[in-house]
């Protein structure tokens, strides 16, 4: 019950021999079939000692000493003479730990990789170094891939921006079926020329998948699917948004230049100065002046010598103690004043002039100076991006402030209301799959618009538009694909950008 893979050996004794637990077994069968013609064999040949790892028995190592007999094959036809028995469930041929330890490390180097898998097995007490796991990995059989009706594909970086590969995955078993090395149309081909009976493909709109398709899999509906679709629209509404903006933009104030008020500590020390040289004007003395304020009499005696509160305070135009920044606050006030309020921006500016400031200290100041020229006006304008995302959001979705924002917008730019309503009509066929009826006419209304980008979204619909039609009428789509790619990148960053497409291949395709 506890060693089901042990159920053909007779165990003859266990014993642990410094950290290693060490069982000693036979072969419980009295006739074993030969290998090469199936002959049941009883007549042993000899014995020798074979001793592959085990998995670990109280995360200790395990080591099976297995007598493993050779039998003599007596058919006459048979080109083998002797055959050394396999315990079934138990041993292959060749191998130097039990089937079930092989499956454990294939597992762990599937989810881990090599490195981390190799960590991992070690503290299992199962260890096999990176090299090893990762030839597991390589030696794995690809999964079968029967006919697949259903195909989504898709791309991803392989090195980013240089090099792209594509992920195939069966829409009914939602598991990936293959990893190609390029995004092309050939290497969609000849997959599908190698895999006939795909009925349905799911795709993004890059010419090249359609032109694959195209080729080998005539027959097959072709659906641009809706991820990819809204998608394309985003793009294209970030864009309409971008160019729009200017026109509900104010031109900008002279704003006054920014000033940096004096911190807590320039304070603290003002009022301290003023306190002492009042009592030193009174012609209190020393000892009389630290009772009093209750000071160390070092400290007093400072600020007794200082004339002017500015000798102790000391420090740069920040006012705080001397650092670094200081020479270069008059540069970062004046930046800040032309706009600039990037932290990330301003560091690596003052880099270049040669100060050596974290990131840190100048996101601090930063923040100082806008504390100190806070507006306490209406908030600004909201971004590009920020409107994109309103308008592209659900209604029902939106916040209160979006909705007011929006509204606003709207009314004062018309194109952007244009723009706002033919978006919500094509969402609502995305959401409803109602292109039958509605994609003729919402093609013809966006391409009659005064809306350049929207325009050549709808252009770029009609060149594929059986594809579109499909993917806007239909129940098929490839929005899973987007859950594998992901999962794929999650991968490919685990092997640190280092994996070989053929390793980051099995991964995707058997991790289970
Ligand atoms: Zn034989």
């Amino acid at each position: 019950m506890l060693f089901p893979h042990w159920a053909h050996v007779r165990v003859e004794s266990v014993g642990v021999v410094g950290r290693t637990v060490r069982v000693r077994a036979g072969g419980r069968a009295t006739s074993v079939a030969c290998p090469a013609c199936g002959t049941d064999s009883s007549r042993v040949h000899s014995r020798y000692e074979r001793r592959p790892a085990d998995a670990s028995v109280g995360n200790q190592q395990t080591v099976l000493h297995l007598r493993i007999r050779r039998f003599f094959c007596d058919s006459g036809d048979c080109p083998r003479r002797t055959f050394a028995e396999q315990i079934p469930e138990l041993t292959f041929r060749y191998g130097r730990c039990t089937i079930l330890l092989r499956r454990i490390r294939e597992a762990v180097a599937l989810v881990l990789g090599g490195r981390p898998g190799a960590r991992l097995t070690e503290l299992q007490a199962v260890g096999l170094g990176r090299d090893a796991m990762i030839r597991l990995i390589r030696a794995l059989p690809d999964p079968a891939v029967g006919t697949v009706r259903a195909l989504g594909v898709d791309d991803f970086a392989l090195r980013k921006g240089n090099h792209y590969g594509t992920i195939l995955i069966d829409l009914e078993t939602r598991r990936p079926v293959d990893v190609l090395t390029e995004r092309s149309a050939d290497a969609l081909a000849d997959w599908l020329t190698q895999h006939p009976g795909a009925e349905i493909i799911c795709r993004d709109r890059a010419s090249c998948y359609a032109e694959g398709a195209n080729r080998t899999a005539g027959t097959a509906t072709q659906v641009a699917d809706r991820f990819h679709l809204w998608q394309n629209l985003a793009d294209a509404t970030e864009r309409l948004v971008k160019r729009l903006r200017t026109e509900w933009t104010p031109p900008p104030v002279e704003k006054p230049a920014a000033t940096m008020a004096e911190g807590q500590r320039a304070r603290n020390i003002r009022e301290l100065h003023a306190a002492v040289h009042a009592l030193m004007d009174k012609g209190v003395r020393h000892s009389a002046i630290v009772a009093d304020l209750r000071k160390d009499g070092k400290t007093i005696r400072k600020y007794m010598r200082a004339a002017t509160p500015e000798e102790l305070i000391g420090g740069g135009p920040t006012g705080g103690r001397r650092t670094l920044l200081d020479e270069h606050a008059g540069y970062l006030v004046s930046r800040f004043s032309e706009g600039c309020d990037s932290a990330d921006l301003l560091q690596k500016e003052l880099l270049q002039r040669g100060a050596k400031v974290s990131e840190r200290t100048v996101r601090r100041f930063v923040h100082r100076l806008k504390a100190d020229n806070a507006p306490g006006t209406k908030p600004p304008l909201p971004t590009a991006r920020e409107v994109t995302t309103m308008v592209l959001t659900h209604p029902d979705r939106r916040g209160e402030d979006d909705l007011t924002t929006l509204k606003d917008l709207r009314d004062r730019c018309p194109d952007l209301d244009a723009a706002h309503r033919l978006i919500g009509r094509f969402a609502d066929m995305l959401v409803n799959r109602t292109g039958r009826e509605k994609l003729e006419p919402w093609v013809a209304d966006a391409e009659a618009s005064p809306l350049p980008e929207l325009r050549r979204f709808a252009t770029g619909l009609r060149r594929d538009w059986d594809a579109v039609m499909a993917g806007l009428s239909t129940e098929w789509s490839s929005g899973q694909v987007e859950g594998h790619v992901n999962r794929l990148k999650l991968i490919k960053r685990q092997m640190f950008g280092r994996g070989k497409p053929d390793l980051l291949r099995k991964r995707v395709l058997l991790q289970p």
